[in-house]
């Protein structure tokens, strides 16, 4: 669903221009979850904003899901983004001023989703990450746990194939850091793609395969227990239906 090569990005020019991303080239699969893991300052930001069309590459190709995006428009890049990527960041970004409600409401307000529904919706969104009960709540009443789940809701509202998050358990005690885990766990069985940046080795040995960045490129990819027993299991599903 994901496809890039020979990613690169610079910010900046002349003597000051940081090459952030160096021909960078991998895939991810349909209903994969993957974490993406190196030291700050590796490019992993920069990727993760690319491909979530928030920003594109200087030079290089991405395909999502299955088209070229590395040469649209922002207007083009904005409708692409808000049909198929949800966003969860370490910060939470949600509306100080606003309740959990109208913060899972805002993605549809963008999309002139009338006001009935957008309220059924971002009830329904906050119910599934279990704050069913704090609907009025504004940010500064919840957790930062209850946070990010805010914020989980917020990225599902619009049905995106795709969640890309950037250390969504960075700020995060371990207790909520399960919770958030579950609940990506759980998007990723109903079929969501997901991306995870992550410091964490636990945090991203949740994912079916770790994605290793130094210095602008992917050093390493590692499969992780919970990947090697979905091969397998796709696997056997696959003889099964060779044998009936
Ligand atoms: P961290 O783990 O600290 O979040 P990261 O791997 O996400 O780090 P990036 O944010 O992708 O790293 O940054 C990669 C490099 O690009 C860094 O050297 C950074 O200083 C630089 N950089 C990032 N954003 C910009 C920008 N908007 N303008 C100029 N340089 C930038
Ligand atoms: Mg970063």
């Amino acid at each position: 669903i994901i496809k890039v090569s020979n990613l690169s990005k610079i910010y900046g020019e002349g003597e000051v221009a940081v090459k952030a991303l160096k021909e960078v080239s991998f895939e991810v699969d349909e209903g994969e979850f993957v974490a993406v893991m190196g030291p700050s300052g590796s490019g992993k930001s920069t990727l993760m904003n690319i491909l979530g069309c928030l920003d594109t590459p200087t030079s290089g190709e991405y395909y999502l899901d299955g088209v070229n995006v590395s040469s649209m428009s922002e207007k083009e890049l904005a409708k692409i983004r808000n049909l198929k990527v949800g966003f969860i960041f370490q910060t939470f970004n949600l509306l100080p001023r606003f309740s959990a409600l109208r913060n899972v409401e805002q993605p549809m307000i963008y999309k002139g989703v009338p006001r009935q529904k957008r309220l059924k919706i971002a009830r329904k969104a906050l119910e599934s990450v279990g704050l069913g009960d704090r609907l009025h709540h504004k940010p500064s009443e919840l957790s930062g746990g209850q946070c990010q789940r805010v914020a989980i809701a917020r990225s599902l509202v619009n049905d995106p194939q795709i969640i890309l998050a950037d250390e969504p358990t960075g700020n995060l005690d371990s207790k909520s850091e399960e919770d958030i885990l579950e609940i990506l766990n759980g998007l990723n069985e109903k079929g969501i793609t997901i991306v995870m940046v992550t410091h964490d080795r636990v945090v991203a040995s949740h994912a079916h395969r770790i994605v290793h960045f130094k210095d602008g490129e992917i050093i390493r990819e590692d499969k992780t227990q919970n990947g090697i027993n979905r091969e397998t299991a796709t696997r056997s599903w696959r003889d099964r239906d060779e044998i009936t």
